[in-house]
Parts: structure tokens; C-alpha cells; sequence
């Protein structure tokens, strides 16, 4: 291979990468090796703020093809029979930073941009189907806990129990990332979840609420904890180079993505709150629709510009398909874009991984640092104006985000209903979904995880989260932490 002449970022040759500007070979370095001070002021602003959460992760691009008929439910094009979408996908860890095992237990980001004809559209889930909070007001505390001591700068499973037991409606979330799926073998074989509760709305303007699920075709398979804490020590980017290496290899990871509808009315009489996200809708009351399949075939060229600037949000909606009354989903709608301005900057939306691919944009947003170009520049600035700029859809203002609410501001709870237990889900989990084998190691994965919480009053509320659980898997995880701790001491 040729190889070009070295340049400064300016596209001028250098004459040297090897020796500094100095006075005489022994002498002291000069100022005025300008690109000297280049190299060296550019390497030390390489880095981006890591994502406060999600911060170690990877992806990959794809496409993702209809393959069923979903129109009479949305109207968005990405959905429609036979529309074929390039789509980009990040994994991620939650709580670790960016050097962190990609083994550790936690739940997994399935975070998916689809570069659709009408704009991008994100879907920013998890590879878990609930959450540990119902309100984003909690967020930072609950990540709090989760990460690290302000003074020690140490990771401390005191306050992750203090937190989570102090919040019930942590239990089913806890209830998953203690079990089998919460340390996947690779992200290719975990599925995916959008989580929250969506709205999609038809050509006919009907709207329906709406749930995905990602299942893997790869199937599901995991890591003991003893298998991933090994994985940890000698391979941390393990699911990293998975996913990159099987790519490579031609080995492409398949999604089917299948949808659960809830008709707009039911949501009033369901016998729990069905946009609240530490719950999901059962299968047998409202089945898995099949939409179309979800394939990863392209590695990025560069992990930096591709991936960590890769930006997702929420808030990144399209025609047909809007949100829905879900205190969580409503905080990330805000949290999502703020992040990225503080993260990558004002103009993120428009590096090219961001950018729509399959449309155009024009927006009135103008300036700003390290903007590469405003948007059609040669058009008016402002609207309204006389000069052909572009105008609003006021079609759209009566579609998505739309649902009836008409009662005064107050801070509290989602109103109870009959099935508004933040244990019963969790419990239906470990009786009726786990099987024996499942259910030892979830004791055992408990347990090991229990046996570092040294406050006592904390252990007590532990063993009485897991008896509001189920009544057997917490005598279990008590016998297991005392029998430990007395053999400690
Ligand atoms: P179903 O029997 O129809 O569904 C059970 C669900 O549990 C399936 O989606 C299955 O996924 C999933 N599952 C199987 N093993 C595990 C595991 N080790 N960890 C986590 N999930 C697992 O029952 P319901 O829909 O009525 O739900 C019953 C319980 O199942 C819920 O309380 C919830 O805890 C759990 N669940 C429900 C989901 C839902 O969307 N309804 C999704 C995931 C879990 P798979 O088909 O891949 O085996």
C-alpha cells in the first residue's frame, strides 16, 4: 500500500513525526513547533464525556424488513408491508464505566436508531422488558446507588439494597437481573425491549398502545456467575469482540420483532396501570404480534464517530407512532437530548451517524458550536416567513402524544388499581416462569451478591424484599446470607 504524506490536520505536509523542533539535538524544545503543539493539544482533548450511564457498549448496522402487516395499527412508513430500513444498534452495560466487564450483572442498553423515509426514529430500550423506578424523578438517585461512593470512589452493595429496598417497586426488576438473563452469553443472544408503553396511531387517526419485543433468533443464553465473574478477569470486552467478530465473519445476529396492541380504551380498565414500566402486559392478555426481523450485517468503520457519538433519544419520534402517560418515558423525552448537547455538543444531530440517511432535514435550528453546515442555509431563517421556507405539518398536532388527561397538577403516585402490587409480577416470574434449576441459581446469584451488604438493618429489609417476593425464595436467600456471614466470622 502507498502510503500518503503525513499531514497537519490542515492538509499541509509534515516533515517529521518522530523529533521535535529543538535547539541543537540536545536542546530544548520550541514553542513554534506548531505541529508539535498540535499533536499534542488534540490528544488531550481525544475524549468525549463518557455517558453517565451506559457508558461501555458497541454496535452494529442493519436493516430491518417488514415482514407482516401491522398498517391497520401505525401508519409510520418504517412499519409499513415489505419497508426495508437501514437501522444502527448499541449494546451497552448500565452502570459500569467505559473500561468496566462487559460480564458484570446488570441489564443491557438495546438502544436502536431506524434512519427511516419520514426521519430517524429511535427506540431507545433494554434487553429487560421492566425497570427498577417508575419515575424519572428518581433516576439519578437510584444511579447513584448504583455506582460509586462519593468518597471512597468504591461501588458499594450497601446502598444498591438501601436504595432498592427501599423502593418496592424495584422488586420485579431485581427480581430479572438476579436471574439467568441478567448476565447474557453475548448481546446476540438476549432479546430486546422497548420497554415503555408507546402510542402508534393509523391512517385512520385510531390510536393503540403498543409494547416491543425483540426476540433473539439466536436464542437465549447466558453466563453463570461464576462463568462471567471468570470472563470478567481474563476477557472484559468479550461481548464486544462478539458481536464484532461474528459480523466479520458473515455471521449475521436476527431479531424477530414482535408487538403487543392494547386498544386505546383498555388502558382506562386494565387491572393494573398499563403505562407503568415496572410492569409488563401479560402474553396470554395481550399476545405477540409479528412485525419483521431485525438484521446487524455492517460493523462501523469507526467505533468513535459511529458509536460513542452515536446519539438516542426517546424523543426521536415519527409520524405514527407517538408516547404515552409513563412518568419514565416522559423524563427521558427531556434527559435523552440534554445529555447529548453537554456530551458531543449543540449541532450532534448533524454528524453523519446521526443525521437521517433516508431523508433530508429542514429545520430552523441555525449556528452554534461546531456546526458543519445550517440546514438548507440558502432558505429563510425564520418562521413564519414569505419566502417559501419550510412549514409545519398542522395535520400532526392532533395525533401523537395525544391522550386525555383533564384534572389538576399534583405530585403523586399513579392512582392504584386492583393488580398494583409491585410484588406479583415479580413472584408470577419465579413461580411460574423459573423452573427448579432457574430457581437455585436465583437464590444462589442473590445471595453471593447479598453476603457484601455489612449494615444490618439493610440485610433485614433484604430478606423481607425477597419474602414480599415469594415467601420460599426468601427463607432460601436468608438460610444462604446467614450461613455465609456466620461462616465469615
Ligand atoms: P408468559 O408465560 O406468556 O411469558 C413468560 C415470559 O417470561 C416470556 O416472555 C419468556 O421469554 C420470559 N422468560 C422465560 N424465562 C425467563 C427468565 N429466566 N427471566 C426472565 N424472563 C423469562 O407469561 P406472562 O406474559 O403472563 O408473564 C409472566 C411473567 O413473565 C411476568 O410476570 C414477567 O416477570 C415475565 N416476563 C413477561 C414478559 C411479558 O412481556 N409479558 C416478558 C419477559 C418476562 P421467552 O419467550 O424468551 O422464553
Amino acid at each position: 500500500m502507498t502510503s500518503q504524506p503525513t499531514t497537519n490536520d490542515f492538509g499541509a505536509p509534515v516533515g517529521s513525526d518522530q523529533h521535535s523542533l529543538t535547539v541543537g539535538p540536545n536542546g530544548p524544545v520550541l514553542l513554534h513547533d506548531h505541529y508539535l503543539v498540535e499533536k499534542l493539544a488534540h490528544f488531550n482533548r481525544e475524549r468525549v464525556p463518557e455517558r453517565v450511564v451506559h457508558a461501555k457498549g458497541a454496535g452494529a448496522f442493519g436493516t430491518f424488513k417488514v415482514t407482516a402487516d401491522v398498517s391497520k395499527y401505525t401508519k409510520a412508513a418504517v412499519f409499513q408491508p415489505g419497508a426495508e430500513t437501514e437501522t444502527l444498534l448499541r449494546f451497552s452495560t448500565v452502570a459500569g464505566e467505559q473500561g468496566s466487564p462487559d460480564t458484570w450483572r446488570d441489564p443491557r442498553g438495546f438502544a436502536l436508531k431506524f434512519y427511516t423515509t419520514e426521519g430517524n426514529y429511535d427506540l431507545v430500550g433494554n434487553n429487560t422488558p421492566v425497570f427498577f423506578i417508575r419515575d424519572a424523578i428518581q433516576f439519578p438517585d437510584f444511579i447513584h446507588s448504583q455506582k460509586r461512593r462519593s468518597q471512597s470512589g468504591l461501588r458499594d452493595n450497601n446502598m444498591q439494597w438501601d436504595f432498592w429496598t427501599q423502593v418496592p417497586a424495584s422488586a420485579h426488576q431485581v427480581t430479572w437481573l438476579m436471574g439467568d438473563r441478567g448476565i447474557p452469553r453475548t448481546w446476540r443472544h438476549m432479546d430486546g425491549f422497548g420497554s415503555h408503553t408507546y402510542q402508534w396511531i393509523n391512517a385512520a387517526g385510531e390510536k393503540f398502545w403498543v409494547k416491543y419485543h425483540f426476540k433473539t433468533q439466536q436464542g437465549i443464553e447466558f453466563f453463570t456467575q461464576d462463568e462471567a465473574d471468570h470472563k470478567a478477569g481474563t476477557d472484559p470486552d468479550y461481548h464486544r469482540a462478539d458481536l464484532f467478530n461474528s459480523i466479520e465473519a458473515g455471521d449475521f445476529p436476527r431479531w424477530t420483532l414482535k408487538v403487543q396492541i392494547m386498544p386505546y380504551d383498555e388502558a382506562r380498565t386494565y387491572r393494573f396501570n398499563p403505562f407503568d414500566l415496572t410492569k409488563v402486559w401479560s402474553q396470554k392478555d395481550y399476545p405477540l404480534i409479528e412485525v419483521g426481523v431485525l438484521e446487524l450485517n455492517r460493523n462501523p468503520q469507526d467505533f468513535f464517530s459511529e458509536i460513542e457519538q452515536a446519539a438516542f433519544s426517546p424523543s426521536s419520534l415519527v409520524p405514527g407512532i407517538g408516547l404515552s402517560p409513563d412518568k419514565m418515558l416522559l423524563g427521558r423525552v427531556f434527559a435523552y437530548p440534554d445529555t447529548h448537547r453537554y456530551r458531543i455538543g449543540a449541532n450532534y444531530a448533524k454528524l453523519p451517524v446521526n443525521a437521517p440517511h433516508a431523508t433530508t432535514t429542514s429545520s430552523y435550528s441555525r449556528d452554534g458550536a461546531m456546526n458543519p453546515h445550517n440546514y438548507p442555509a440558502s432558505q429563510p431563517e425564520y418562521a413564519p416567513n414569505s419566502f417559501g421556507g419550510p412549514h409545519a405539518d398542522v395535520s400532526l398536532v392532533t395525533e401523537a402524544d395525544a391522550w386525555t388527561a383533564d384534572t389538576e397538577f399534583v405530585r403523586q403516585a399513579y392512582t392504584l388499581r386492583p393488580d398494583d402490587n409491585d410484588f406479583i409480577q415479580a413472584g408470577t416470574l419465579v413461580r411460574e416462569v423459573l423452573d427448579d434449576a432457574a430457581r437455585d441459581r436465583l437464590v444462589s446469584n442473590i445471595s453471593g451478591h447479598v453476603v457484601a451488604v455489612t449494615d444490618g438493618a439493610i440485610l433485614e429489609r433484604v430478606f423481607q424484599y425477597w419474602k414480599n417476593v415469594d415467601a420460599d425464595l426468601g427463607a432460601r436467600v436468608e438460610s444462604v446470607v446467614r450461613a455465609a456471614k456466620q461462616a465469615q466470622n
